[in-house]
This record gives C-alpha cells, sequence and structure tokens, in this order.
C-alpha cells in the first residue's frame, strides 16, 4: 500500500494537495483517495471501488478511445485560451460557473472567452455545483445559453432533486444531475423526479465500474463518467466505465490529471487529439517515491481504512 501526496496546480475544491492510497491487487492496480472530509460510510463506496480494481478488474471495453472535455475553472476571461491550449484536441469545454466570490457578469464574460476560442463547433457545458436556488438558476441560465452561445447542458444548477426538477420544467438548457446522484442515498430519485437530462457518474463515490454500468442501466439517461480528481490509477478505472458502456454520447470528464501538479506513472493518462485512450497504466516505482505521503498522512489513511474494511 502506497500513500501519495501531490500538490495540485491550483486550489480546487478548496484543496492545495490531493492525498490518497495506491494498492496492488491480482487483477492490477487500485486507487483509494476519497477526499478527507467525507466520513466513514461515504468512503466505503470509494473503498469498493478500490477493492473492484485490485481483486476483480473491469468488464471488457467496447471501445478504445474516450472523448474528453477540457475544463475551464473560475479563471478570468483573458486566461481561458492558456487554460483551454492544456487540453490539446478538446472541443468540449466544462466551465466552472456561481463560484462564491465572482458575479454571473464574471461568469457570462468567460463563457463568452471560451466560445471565441472554441468557435462555432465547439460545446459548452457549466457546473454550479448546486450553489443557486430555482429562481436563480431559472433566471442565469437562458442569460448563460446566450453568452455561451448555446449551452449543451448546465450540471447540478440546484443541490436538490426537486429543484433541479423545477429548473428543468422552467428552462430549456439540458440539466445534468452529478452530486444529486453520487452524495444520494438514492441515485434514482433523479429519474423518478424526471429532474435530469444526463447523468454524471463517478466510478469511486458510486463504488466500482459495475455498481455504475448498474446506475446507468436503470437510470435510463445518457452518461457522462467524470472523474474524482485522481491519478493516472484511478482515472483508469473511469476510463474502464467508459470504454464498456453501451453508448457514450458526450465527451468525458476524465482529463483532470493535468490539474495535478505530477503523477504516479510513467505514461500519464493525458488528452491526445481530444480523446484518451483505453488503458491502465501502472505506477511507477520512482514516481510512488517521489509522491510518497509523511509519516502523519500514511498514519491517518492506515487508520481510515482500518476503520472501514
Ligand atoms: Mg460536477
Amino acid at each position: 500500500m502506497h500513500v501519495y501526496s501531490i500538490p495540485l496546480r491550483s486550489r480546487f475544491r478548496e484543496i492545495d494537495v490531493r492525498e490518497g492510497v495506491l494498492l496492488e491487487g491480482a487483477a492490477g492496480w487500485a486507487e483509494f483517495s476519497p477526499f478527507k472530509e467525507y466520513d466513514d460510510t461515504e468512503a466505503a463506496a470509494w473503498w469498493r471501488a478500490a477493492r473492484e480494481a485490485a481483486d476483480v478488474g473491469w468488464p471488457e471495453p467496447v471501445r478504445d478511445r474516450v472523448p474528453v472535455n477540457a475544463t475551464v475553472p473560475a479563471v478570468e476571461p483573458e486566461q481561458v485560451a492558456g487554460v483551454l491550449a492544456r487540453f490539446p484536441g478538446c472541443s468540449t469545454a466544462k466551465v466552472k460557473v456561481g463560484a462564491p466570490d465572482q458575479t454571473s457578469a464574471q461568469d457570462e464574460e468567460r463563457l463568452r472567452a471560451v466560445r471565441d476560442v472554441l468557435g462555432p463547433g465547439g460545446a459548452i457545458r457549466i457546473d454550479a455545483n448546486g450553489s443557486w436556488d430555482v429562481d436563480t438558476a431559472t433566471t442565469l441560465l437562458p442569460r448563460y445559453d446566450r453568452a455561451a452561445g448555446g449551452l449543451e447542458y448546465a450540471e447540478q444548477p440546484c443541490r436538490d432533486v426537486e429543484e433541479l426538477a423545477a429548473v428543468r420544467r422552467r428552462v430549456p438548457v439540458p440539466i445534468a444531475a452529478d452530486e444529486s446522484i453520487r452524495r444520494a442515498g438514492d441515485p434514482m430519485r433523479v429519474a423518478r423526479l424526471e429532474a435530469a437530462d444526463i447523468a454524471v457518474l463517478k466510478v469511486q463515490p458510486l463504488g466500482g465500474v459495475r455498481a455504475c454500468l448498474r446506475i446507468a442501466e436503470d437510470i435510463g439517461l445518457p452518461v457522462v463518467v467524470s472523474s474524482a480528481l485522481e491519478t493516472s490509477v484511478g482515472i483508469a478505472a473511469g476510463i474502464a466505465l467508459a470504454a464498456a458502456l453501451p453508448d457514450l454520447p458526450y465527451a468525458c470528464g476524465l482529463a483532470t490529471v493535468s490539474l495535478l501538479s505530477r503523477d504516479v506513472v510513467a505514461d500519464p493518462l493525458v488528452a491526445i487529439d481530444g480523446a484518451l485512450p483505453v488503458r491502465r497504466p501502472a505506477p511507477a516505482p520512482a514516481a510512488l517515491r517521489a509522491n510518497a505521503a509523511g509519516e502523519e498522512t500514511r498514519a491517518w489513511w492506515n487508520l481510515r481504512i482500518a476503520r472501514i474494511v
């Protein structure tokens, strides 16, 4: 078992350093990296995903490449071109909006800048991470749709499933559910309440590739596979899910290892011509050593695992 600690290139979801555990089983390498504030109950699903990767492996792929999107954090408009240049060949961009320290005018300017760089053929989606109430979402989504020159979809505009359902009935922009699936006791409520047009699935929080394939089948919505900000070892599990889905109509949010300052493999899973290859790189011993966490962090993760297994 290797505990890693890798600084992020820039602060993302309130963290500066990504930590987690890498372990090797009969089927290959696995990553266990629930965010530190998640409790043991929530982390147990992440552990099931790691055990599947290490002990069982993943279903056969039905494709050999997975189209991926660029991610644009809440940056200034003049930084947009530089951010998008880190995702060569990606014609889809996911733009973070609704950050507490930014105005809607700043979000709109960023969306216009993304459209300028991508051109008319690009696809722009936004992620508000549940930051709006129904009225705010109803007001802002048509404005953001105009600023972006058309939105592919809006991810988690509000926090609750009921709110998503209300927004979806009021605005024509398609709605994607993320937190409403991966942090909900019952991911199927999204389908029952007709609260979304698209389901965002993440392998670790939902308990593994097979668990996600079952959700995809039951929920009856097109799926976008996204990462939980993993190293290439964890990203490989997301790729395995995206590669095994019968249909994959949208670019996936798996091009995220570039958000980390380093990786644990010699051949990181970075996008080539807008897609990730379907493969499973193993950690390089030198990279494991270079990214090894300190003693205190190792002890913390050992305790966390001891509590949930
Ligand atoms: Mg999201």
